[in-house]
């Protein structure tokens, strides 16, 4: 069988039973945002890493260097956001053709250490070889986390709230505005910043991650609706998310009906908003959503619910609703 047959899930799945470490329960392993060990009695070490492709997760004639710099950095913070943990060191891997130009280095590095500086983050290593095709660029983050306040794909609970912590689909509005090449427009910028600059959300996480009744969270990489399947497989459960409860910017609007994107399906398949989704006690919600909004100035907005039924089942206006396009999943496009 083809690995794009099997798709990325199924073959991460496949492989990672054979280093099954369930019987330690001190540890995590493969599955979660970033795997998990105990150093004392009160902190875990977190630690994740994650990789850039050229031309597969992005164009570097076309982007700027600084921005990938940036990129590469802060969509492994976004791992160490989703347990509630903060990042500390950094290793960075370089797998490079020998015709870039050492300028173009020069503005990678900028952006890499703005992320750094920004985040309290601290380069300490990492590995450089050549290669005759793609540019492959590899981040490795360790973080450290009070041991009883982690959370994790595998404790959502039937009935909880579906909360993610700022708005869905500018990053998908950007990337769509760059290869359509829109004409600029402060709507356009606004979107294309969101895409080139995501902003981890370490104070976040840290945040919700200390209220007991936030139970599941993960950060949005390839989209809510690939994500959501992370939390129901791992937590054994089901979900019923509301299209039109997504979070929408105004640009994002603007944009999208200016160009005809079915915007709440755009917005819920797309990926790359590094913001967080999580699972709330129903109890919980009004007072974390009051809270939340007057430390973070913004909204943590409710888009569905946890339900006991092993399916997703997406509505539109309170109607059963049918996707067409789905989230992204390397090797091949399914959950
Ligand atoms: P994320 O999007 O949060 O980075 P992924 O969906 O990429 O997480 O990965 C899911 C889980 O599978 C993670 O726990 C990750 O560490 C693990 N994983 C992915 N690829 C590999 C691999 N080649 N070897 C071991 N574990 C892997
Ligand atoms: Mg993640």
């Amino acid at each position: 069988m083809k690995l794009k047959e099997l798709g990325e899930f199924a073959f991460i799945e496949r492989f990672s039973k054979l280093f099954d470490i369930s019987s330690d329960h001190n540890l995590i392993g493969i599955g979660d945002d970033c795997a998990v060990i105990p150093i004392d009695d009160e902190k875990s070490q977190l630690i994740t890493t994650d990789t850039l492709v050229d031309s597969i997760h992005f164009i570097s004639a076309k982007t700027k260097p600084v921005d990938l710099g940036y990129k590469a950095l802060a969509v492994n913070l976004s791992d160490i956001a989703a347990m509630g943990g903060t990042p500390k060191y950094a290793f960075l891997c370089l797998t490079t053709p020998q015709d870039i130009e050492v300028e173009w280095y020069d503005k990678f590095f900028e952006g890499f250490k703005l992320c750094c500086d920004q985040f309290e983050v601290k380069l300490l290593g990492g590995d450089m070889t050549k290669t005759s095709s793609h540019l492959v660029i590899t981040v490795t983050v360790l973080g450290i986390a009070a041991k009883d306040k982690i959370k994790y794909r595998s404790t959502a609970k039937p009935g909880d709230l579906i909360c993610v912590t700022d708005k869905i689909g500018d990053s998908v509005g950007g990337l769509y505005a760059y290869l359509n090449e829109l004409p600029s427009s402060e709507a356009v910028e606004y979107l294309k910043n969101a895409h080139f600059k995501p902003h981890p959300h370490i104070a976040e996480g840290k945040w919700l991650a200390a209220q007991s009744g936030v139970h599941a969270m993960l950060d949005i990489s390839d989209g809510i609706e690939s994500d959501i399947h992370r939390i129901m497989e791992k937590s054994g459960c089901g979900a019923e998310i509301e299209l039109t409860r997504l979070p929408l910017s105004d640009w994002f609007i603007k944009v999208a009906k200016e160009q005809n994107w079915q915007m709440w399906e755009l917005a819920f398949t797309g990926g790359e908003d590094y913001c967080l989704m999580l699972t709330v006690d129903p109890q919980d919600y009004d007072d974390l959503a009051e809270k939340y909004a007057l430390l973070f100035d913004k909204n943590l907005s409710r888009i569905g619910h946890i339900t006991d039924q092993n399916e997703l089942k997406l509505t539109f206006e309170g109607k059963n609703h049918q996707i067409r396009k789905r989230g992204y999943n390397h090797f091949r496009k399914s959950h």
